[in-house]
């Protein structure tokens, strides 16, 4: 057994924050790992995220038809983003697009807008149909750990409208659970509650491995400790609301 401490900041960091109209996003400073999402692109990602999405794009020659039209944006920009829209669209338009400054996943470097590259892109409402390239995008993203944030019939959850064009990745095995049980990111951390770490958790397998996730909750003004096997690997993300996944793979055993 081994003790991992989880300071009560790190609730804010990973690859699983959730940041929506409820939770804004806290961390900051995420631009020393932001790096292009190929070589002749200004759309940044936080690197994980951009080298996934590269592999992901390498495997089915995605930029050949597919733009990336909005990464990793600042708060400034955001709002700046927020305020145009504003102006030109309204604010009936503006709520259910735009998230407010603070709220947008595009600050965490984890989200992107894709949409098919046409000589007019719409900056805010990318074309990114379930059909061609697209489609193929979309059934491919599971497996390097992107998922569809703001699906169709999940506005009341998500609290943005449908957005076939923005994709987070969440990494592995989150981004296949939550499509495989049809969960977005809210329902998924909600979901998650149900396994506290140390008496229960979620299996899933893939392959040949056993992946065990678990929620702990955060120690306010301490780090929250965690026992985990030995020499397995695992992986821990904060939910950005007050808890944690932890993540192991234990390969069969
Ligand atoms: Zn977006």
């Amino acid at each position: 057994m081994k003790v991992i401490a989880m300071p009560q900041k790190s609730v804010h960091a990973g690859n699983l924050i959730l940041v929506n109209g409820q939770y804004p996003y806290c961390l900051g400073n995420v631009e020393s790992s932001l790096v292009p999402v190929h070589s002749d692109s200004k759309v940044l990602l936080e690197r994980r995220a951009a080298v996934l999405l590269s592999k992901l794009m390498s495997s089915i020659e995605g930029w050949v038809q597919i733009s990336a039209v909005s990464g990793w944006r600042s708060r400034a920009e955001q709002q700046d983003i927020y305020n145009q829209s504003l102006r030109d669209n309204g604010a009936a338009f503006t709520e259910q697009f735009v998230a407010k400054p603070d709220h947008s996943e595009h600050q965490t470097g984890l989200a992107i807008d894709l949409g098919l590259r046409k000589p007019e892109i719409d900056f805010i409402r990318p074309d990114f149909p379930n059909s061609g390239i697209c489609r193929t995008f979309r059934e491919k993203a599971v497996d390097y750990g992107f998922v569809e944030r703001y699906p169709k019939g999940k506005e009341a959850i998500t609290g943005i409208a449908h957005e076939p064009w923005h994709f987070r990745y969440v990494g592995a095995p989150h981004a296949a659970i939550m499509t495989e049980l049809g969960l977005t990111l809210e329902e998924y951390h909600d979901f998650l509650k149900q396994y506290p770490h140390g008496e229960k958790c979620f299996l899933y397998r893939n392959g040949n491995q056993n992946i065990a996730t678990s929620y702990g909750k955060a120690t306010a003004g301490a780090d929250a400790e965690f026992e985990i096997e030995g020499d397995i690997p695992y992986s821990v993300s904060g939910n950005n609301a007050g808890g944690f996944v932890l993540t192991e793979w234990t390969n069969g055993r």
